[in-house]
């Protein structure tokens, strides 16, 4: 049985995170520099669940990686990222060994596939919380494990099994406690159930939902493509196009009241051809060059692919980069 010594604590304060002129590119070889964002630029506070939506190359997880510091040389991550009055990008190596994962801790894509799997799911776990230090006996981490496999709605005698044995779902619940196990102020969720059939979706989604809402987390930061499971989980959605942020509402105004073409579009309050580019369109538009939604927006004129629109803000709380707005 797990003991009730061993607490799992509340996040009561901290968890805010200041963004500030966020621009990554990445080393292709031979001095090529690909960018993947430029200039992102958000904040968010205790308590808030943020949603980062784009398809597949927006930029989501590449911002996530730059949160959690892992942009490393031959890469180029530029500009600030603020938590506790620090610049992660400017963390030393031992500030960020302990940044990541006391701090801020991410579930990677694909996580779920990283146990391992000839250790049951107790060793996999124990190792864990043993190696960041969380506690310092096998028998305190085998009593924190089992407390946290049933914070996440899973029985005492998962502990015992071999990843095998568990079903996708359950595997990512046990990823998810394993993120738990360091009390991270921030839980950074990339794709974080797209594996899973849609009923385990909203199930695994309603436990991470409830952990946050029990304050086992200070803030969510969710990376998703899928715009249903965004609007059922976080306060606010950042939209990201070709590495660039074109919209950042709370999640009512996204759903209801969106302003950029590109997430009308997503919400399905637009319908584009986007078998055809514009005609007006001299050539495929860079992200870096102009409007991202350049070729497929029906409102386009010729600035569109000369200069890129900066995200102003346009009411309280929703910013949008688009020049049918801000005069
Ligand atoms: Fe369309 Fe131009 Fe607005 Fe981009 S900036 S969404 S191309 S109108």
């Amino acid at each position: 049985m797990a003991s009730d010594n061993l607490e799992i604590t509340s996040i009561k304060e901290g968890g805010s995170l200041s963004v500030k002129d966020l621009d990554v590119s990445y080393f292709m070889g031979s001095k090529n520099l690909l960018p993947a964002c430029k200039n992102v630029q958000f904040d968010t506070k205790y308590g808030e669940s943020v949603g980062i939506l784009g398809e597949s190359g927006a930029g989501k997880s590449t911002v996530a990686y730059a949160v959690m510091g892992l942009i490393e040389p031959p890469n180029v991550a530029t500009g600030q990222i603020i938590y506790g009055g620090k610049n992660v990008l400017a963390m030393s190596q031992q500030e960020l060994r302990h940044f990541r994962w006391n701090e801020v801790a991410m579930i990677f894509q694909a996580a779920m596939n990283s146990l391992d799997p000839i250790a049951t799911v107790g060793k996999n776990m124990d190792e864990l919380i043993l190696d960041k230090g969380v506690v310092h006996s096998k028998h305190e981490a085998r009593q924190l494990s089992i407390k946290l496999l049933t914070t996440v709605d899973l029985s005492e005698e998962v502990y015992k099994m071999y990843p095998f044995e568990l079903s996708g779902g359950m595997k990512q619940r046990v990823i998810i406690s394993m993120a738990l196990a360091t009390n991270p102020k921030i839980l950074i969720l990339d794709e974080p159930t797209t594996a899973l059939d849609t009923i385990t979706q909203f199930s695994v989604l309603s436990t991470i939902k409830s952990l946050k809402s029990e304050g086992r987390v200070g803030g969510l930061l969710l990376i998703s493509h899928d715009i249903s499971v965004q609007a059922f989980m976080v306060d606010r959605i950042m939209i990201m196009l070709k590495g660039l942020v074109v919209e950042d509402a709370p999640v009512k105004v996204v759903m209801e009241n969106a302003k950029h073409p590109y997430t009308q579009v997503l919400t399905e309050k637009l319908k584009i051809d986007s078998s055809k580019k514009s005609a007006a369109s001299p050539t495929a538009a860079s992200p870096m060059n102009g409007c991202p939604f350049a070729n497929y927006c029906p409102y386009a004129m010729s600035r569109c692919w000369d200069e890129v629109p900066p995200l102003i803000t346009i009411a309280d709380k929703h910013r949008v980069a688009c020049f049918l707005f801000g005069g």
